[in-house]
């Protein structure tokens, strides 16, 4: 792995820009602030910024900077938690002196001079740690809270696959290094409204699920409206129904009219989802993918791979 020539080109360029993937979570979020934080912490004479759509609810993760008039051709642009140039978020990456992608996705595209991808790690932000525990760079509370912050939500909590016995070893010396009070930060991460709660019994009464384990509900304007909640509502309460016994694949679709799609999340106890998604404008990690239709005509067609999938996984 490519850290010790990641350290070498943040030593080397005065401006750092960090981008992550739209529609940001707080892998993308901690990955992205908590790297800005160490390079200032460890350089405080540079200029760093991140940048992307600001996430209200991700606000206790750290904001992103206005980009500032910059000389791209002596500045370097670091890319988190994203495997391709289309999910940049912000910024145009080809306008830049030197690219690193630091990422855990299945491999996309190659866009970035160095490249470290491991898609086995279960976070960009496990990723952002072992960079500085190799570089021996400088902590404080609030990078560690970002790192961790990213690691527990692409993990929920240490309970997915990619928690290794690597990501254990991570997480623990970012909380001896820094004295981090970690149970603290929970709250931020877990807490949920009413009329989510409420929204989610209207899934569970209302979600259909087919003989062969495909569980999905298509949610339109009109109920999300009613339910008072916004499209990313139903993506925010999916992993609820990862561990339902009968269900191997669940496909959350919700009527985006503010961006004219269907916005689908889809997880996966088995079935290797992230191909099929990828039919449909997007993506992700073989067991937790995206993807945006354009019509509800066009998401039935991708739940009905996703029904075949289930029908032929052993
Ligand atoms: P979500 O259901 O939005 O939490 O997304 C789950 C995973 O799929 C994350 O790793 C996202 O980065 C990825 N993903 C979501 N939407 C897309 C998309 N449209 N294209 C590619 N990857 C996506």
């Amino acid at each position: 792995m490519c850290y010790k020539k990641i350290a070498k080109e943040i030593k080397k360029y005065n401006t750092i820009v960090i981008a992550r993937h739209i529609g940001p979570d707080p892998d993308a979020l901690g990955s992205s602030i908590g790297l800005k934080e160490l390079i200032l912490n460890n350089f405080p004479k540079k200029q760093v910024y991140v940048v992307g759509a600001p996430a209200s609810r991700f606000r206790y993760l750290g904001n992103v900077d206005k980009l500032p008039e910059i000389e791209y051709n002596k500045s370097l642009l670091i890319v988190t938690d994203t495997p391709d140039t289309k999910r940049i978020d912000g910024v145009d990456y080809s306008k830049f002196a030197k690219v690193i992608k630091i990422d855990h996705h299945p491999f996309v595209e190659a866009f970035a001079d160095i490249e470290l991808i491991d898609d086995k790690a279960s976070s960009a932000s496990q990723l952002i740690i072992e960079l500085a525990k190799k570089n021996n760079y400088k902590l404080n509370i609030d990078i560690a809270s970002k790192l961790y912050l990213g690691v527990v939500a692409d993990t929920n909590r240490f309970l997915y696959e990619y928690t290794s016995y690597k990501t254990l070893e991570l997480v623990a010396w970012l909380i001896k290094k820094t004295n981090l009070n970690f149970t603290s930060l929970y709250d931020n991460l877990y807490t949920k409204s009413l009329k989510e709660i409420v929204f989610s019994g209207y899934i569970s009464l209302n979600m259909n699920i087919t003989e062969n384990g495909l569980a999905y509900i298509k949610l339109t304007d009109d109920i999300l409206k009613k339910y008072e909640v916004d499209p990313s509502t139903a993506g925010n309460l999916i992993e609820n129904y990862n561990n339902v016994d009968k269900i191997k694949v669940v496909a959350f679709c919700s009527e985006d009219k503010g961006n004219n799609y269907i916005k689908c999340s889809i997880r996966s106890k088995g079935p290797i989802i992230n191909e099929i998604a990828s039919h449909y404008n997007g993506g992700g990690h073989i067991y937790a993918s995206g993807a945006r239709p354009k019509t509800f005509a066009e998401a039935d067609k991708m739940l009905e791979e996703l029904d075949n999938l289930c029908r032929n996984f052993k």
